[in-house]
């Protein structure tokens, strides 16, 4: 195997730790993941895995659980404020799958991590550390050294030849170890709750995903019949201290009552978790022999559901540049090389999206009648370079090239 022999250390078992340590263990290599929390973390809410994201999960073996832990919403249906019809049904389902080859799915994130981490633990080759107190690391010319203190307060130090930061948001490996930024709180929360799935009926429909616009928010629901829940993310302008925010969200608007959206606020009454939303924007993504992934190297506002999706692409990508470049320095400028521009672009349209989404009247009509314009199937023109990404083709000379080492 190309890559026995060869050690790598990844900071943060989240969505993109886990999916990089499964690729760099399919290769062969020793991965060990460093996990500050003592298990795999049950935060966060509903995920939309899109096709770009989901070939990926296919191809390390995961398609048949995520079919289970999932749901393909038949479309998105886009509720104009105070509307009580939809004003466009965007086709999702098997178009998806015909057009993009693979499932748009939504889920729940701890579904998405559970089922990376039994994937994990199928490997001999890949050891999860939980409860990490701290680490350090060095990088050198033929690799790292990092010394580990874990949960049992034992220190540990080892050699490995990269060392991959894929602890989140506020990474330190980003601000500590690299000398990249700290993260950029963008006035915006995202409220989240999860409602029985019985609650909603009447509502909304439960095969599908529900945008409801309003001024300066928009709420998203969709159903994980899985779990027999509904997700519902309700985003607006908010504080950054979580303290000052309460328990459920202030709707910025007054003329509301007995609207569709203001049902919805009230079926959640106080279950609601608010989450202010960061952003990481740098173009330090690596120094020496260590690198970062997923939301450590470039958190970007959810509006298009990309943020887990772009971490995933990350892991496919910088996998096989690992194994297959003399040194992890060059793989890492060589995945920067592949990646900063495309993780920009969705960065940037995210970021839109949300301007889009909270326009207030005058300019929400002619939102409205663009997106009207648009038609069922006007995403699927405008989004194929997002969803038709293909991570491992871009990488599969790399992969062809080891095969035959
Ligand atoms: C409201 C909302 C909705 C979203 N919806 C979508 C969506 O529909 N689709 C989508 O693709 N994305 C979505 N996202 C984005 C997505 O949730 C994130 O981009 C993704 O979870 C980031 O994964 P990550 O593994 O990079 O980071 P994280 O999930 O933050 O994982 C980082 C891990 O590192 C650990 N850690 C942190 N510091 C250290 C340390 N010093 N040492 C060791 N471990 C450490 C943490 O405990 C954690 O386990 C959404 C985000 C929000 C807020």
């Amino acid at each position: 195997m190309p890559g026995t022999g060869r050690t790598y250390y990844i900071a943060g078992a989240g969505i993109s730790g886990l999916t990089l340590a499964l690729a760099l263990a399919k290769f062969g290599a020793k991965v060990v993941v460093l996990e500050r929390g003592p298990t795999i973390s049950e935060f966060g809410a509903g995920l939309q895995i899109s096709p770009n994201a989901r070939k990926i999960l296919n191809n390390l073996g995961l398609d048949e659980v995520l079919g289970s832990h999932s749901l393909e919403p038949d479309g998105i249906d886009i509720y104009p404020y105070l509307r009580p019809d939809p004003l466009v049904t965007l086709e999702l389902g098997a178009i998806m799958r015909e057009r993009f080859g693979a499932p748009y799915a939504v889920m729940h994130r701890a579904d998405l991590a559970d089922l990376l981490y039994r994937a994990c633990r199928r490997f001999a080759n890949i050891d999860i550390l939980f409860g990490v107190r701290s680490w350090s690391v060095e990088s050198h010319e033929r690799g790292v050294t990092i010394s580990i203190d874990e949960a049992n307060g034992q220190t540990r130090t080892g050699r490995g030849l990269a060392f991959i930061g894929a602890d989140g948001v506020h990474s330190r490996t980003r601000t500590e170890v690299i000398g990249g930024p700290r993260a950029r709180y963008g006035q915006r929360v995202a409220w989240r709750t999860l409602l029985p799935f019985d609650s909603v009926a009447g509502q909304l429909a439960l095969d599908r995903v529900s945008v409801l616009f309003a001024p300066g928010s928009h709420l998203v629901c969709y159903p994980l019949p899985h779990r027999r829940q509904v997700n519902l993310a309700l985003f607006a302008k908010g504080a950054e201290t979580t303290g000052e925010l309460g328990t459920r969200p202030q709707a910025p608007w007054s003329d509301s009552r007995g609207s569709r959206i203001e049902v919805l606020l009230s079926a959640a009454a106080d279950t609601w978790t608010p989450w202010p939303l960061y952003t990481v924007r740098t173009d330090t993504w690596h120094t020496g022999n260590i690198g970062l992934i997923g939301d450590a190297a470039h958190a970007m506002v959810p509006f298009q559901a990309q943020g887990a999706a772009m971490g995933i692409e990350d892991a496919a990508a910088l996998a096989p540049l690992l194994i297959a470049e003399a040194s992890a320095e060059t793989a890492f400028q060589k995945y920067y090389g592949q990646r900063h521009a495309r993780v920009a672009r969705v960065a940037a349209l995210s970021a839109t999206n949300g301007r889009i989404f909270h326009m207030r009247w005058p300019l929400s009509v002619a939102r409205n009648l663009a997106i009207a314009a648009q038609g069922r199937r006007g995403h699927l023109r405008r989004l194929a370079w997002l969803y038709s990404y293909e991570a491992q083709i871009e990488a599969a000379p790399i992969s062809a090239r080891i095969a035959s080492k």
